[in-house]
């Protein structure tokens, strides 16, 4: 072959490398380049050939770079230039990039030649240099170890939160910065965790904790991330301290606790005194009932021997008292009733279909007399509960929406109810007078009334007990109104379990 041939041969080859590729003899001169080179630097090709190499490097490396070409050539194999250290090219401009060289001998038969490829690793440089950024800048401690858990590289979060220099750590165990007594459970953790590699949280459900220079510990959150990189897989670890967090959750705790045990003793106390004052009830409406029936017969003695034989004031004075005698009578009588609801009372399944059905044969002549229409939306659910209090609550519900009904307007009610996640409510929908909105609480207490009893009969006790009742089923009873637009008496029943 011809040595233009084999010149031409040679650039071909040389065109065909991704990297600048520059042969150079062993006085420096450059004999040929490829077309990436005039890229690289810049120039055209009959401006390089022929001259000295150290023209692609910038002037502080060129006389260094004299004593290093020489001393390859006498030692001439195929290796990286500058190991460690960072290499640069020079432009035609004057600019310098970083660059990457692999030099290898080329035995010729005018010696021995070199080949340098030259890789511009400016790209990659300032990926790195973001990289190292991003981790220096991050909130939290970053560790990459590798697969046998020695630590490559740490942030200065890293230094900060362990107390230890980055050369203290770079190199060791990362075993270094977790208690000792975790040391044998975490090698087989992370020997686990690169045969799955993901993203994740480390010890979801344990508590993690950190170890300082001092011996120290602390408590961590860590998530790993799996990191793909030419010197095989890494992984990442970004360290939280939560000591601070910690605590906080440890006073939230401490004060959730205080604060149920204080809500627990205030209930018990409510639940006593509560109880006391139902007995109290119940045993004056009961004791009271005695001497108020012999007033209310001597009464009607008075009545039927005297009435029209003493003057006609005597006899106003007497019906006055034979009226307040019946009333408190009444009111007595309620009150015993409402102290007795919940008491004795045994949890059943209650259909509220039948329940509601009693209640309007037991209303029907208030009915008839209103021409009351009541209608049911879909049939009513079978509820566990008490099967007189539920018939009482809605029976007081229903009579109070055919009571207060609007004069000339027959009484129209419906009835529904819809399931609940734990509990159903119900809904007596009235026509009626309606009530205002400041008035929503207090018709509940019991002899709490908005009309006087010419107007309205009734002692004002109902809708107590339909609070006393619901509450029973650990229910809530409430009421939508206004003034002349109807009434929403609504409650809920819980779904008790039956005992
Ligand atoms: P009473 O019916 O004996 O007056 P309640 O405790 O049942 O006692 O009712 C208290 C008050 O609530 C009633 O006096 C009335 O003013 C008002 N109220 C109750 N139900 C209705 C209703 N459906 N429509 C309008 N007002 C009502």
């Amino acid at each position: 072959m011809t040595r233009r041939s084999m010149e031409s041969k040679a650039q071909a080859l040389l065109e065909t490398a991704p990297d600048a590729m520059v042969i150079v003899n062993s006085f420096g001169q450059i004999i040929l380049i490829n077309a990436q080179t005039e890229k690289l630097f810049g120039y055209e090709k009959n401006e390089l050939l022929g001259q000295n190499v150290e023209i692609l490097i910038p002037d502080r490396f060129a006389s260094k770079h004299n004593a290093h070409r020489k001393n390859f050539f006498s030692n001439a194999k195929t290796r990286t230039m500058g190991e460690g250290q960072e290499l640069f090219g020079k432009h035609k401009s004057g600019l310098e990039f970083p660059v990457e060289i692999s030099l290898s001998p080329l035995e010729t038969e005018e010696g021995v030649l070199v080949s340098a490829a030259i890789r511009d690793i400016s790209k990659r440089k300032k990926a790195e240099e973001k990289f190292r950024n991003l981790l220096e800048s991050a909130p939290d401690a970053i560790i990459i170890v590798n697969e046998t858990g020695t630590i490559q590289l740490v942030n200065a979060q890293t230094e900060k939160m362990f107390g230890y220099n980055r050369t203290e750590m770079i190199g060791n165990k990362i075993e270094l910065l977790m208690p000792g007594r975790y040391d044998s459970i975490h090698q087989a953790h992370r020997i686990n965790y690169f045969k799955t590699p993901k993203v994740r949280q480390m010890g979801e459900g344990f508590d993690l904790l950190g170890k300082d220079k001092n011996g120290k510990e602390f408590p961590v959150e860590i998530s790993l991330s799996p990191l793909e990189t030419e010197d095989g897989l890494l992984v990442s670890a970004a360290i939280r301290d939560i000591s601070e967090k910690k605590k906080l959750e440890n006073q939230i705790r401490e004060i959730n606790i205080n604060l149920e045990r204080k809500v627990k003793q205030r209930t018990a106390e409510l639940e006593t005194k509560n109880k006391e004052l139902e007995q109290f009830a119940y045993v004056a409406s009961h004791d009271l009932q005695e001497p108020l029936r012999t007033t209310s017969s001597f009464v009607g003695f008075l009545q039927e021997e005297y009435y029209g034989k003493l003057d006609e004031n005597a006899n106003s004075y007497l019906n006055y008292i034979t009226q307040a005698t019946e009333r408190m009578q009444t009111l007595i009588k309620d009150l015993l009733d409402y102290s007795r609801i919940g008491r004795k009372t045994i949890l059943q399944e209650v259909d509220c279909n039948e329940v509601l059905s009693n209640v309007m044969a037991d209303l029907s002549s208030a009915i008839e007399a209103t021409n009351a229409k009541i209608s049911v939306k879909e049939p009513l659910p079978v509820v566990k509960g008490y099967a007189t209090e539920l018939k009482q609550l809605f029976q007081n519900l229903i009579s109070n929406s055919i009571k207060f009904h609007k004069e000339n307007l027959a009484p129209e009610i419906t009835i529904s109810s819809k399931k609940l996640p734990d509990a159903w409510e119900f809904s007596v929908h009235d026509n009626g007078i309606g009530i205002d909105k400041q008035h929503h609480e207090r018709i509940f207490i019991i002899f709490q009334r908005l009309h006087n009893r010419m107007e309205y009969e009734g002692s004002g006790i109902g809708l107590s007990h339909c609070k006393k009742i619901v509450e029973l089923h650990g229910g809530k009873l409430w009421v939508d109104s206004q003034p002349g637009q109807g009434s929403n008496f609504q409650f809920t029943l819980n779904k008790m379990e039956m005992e």
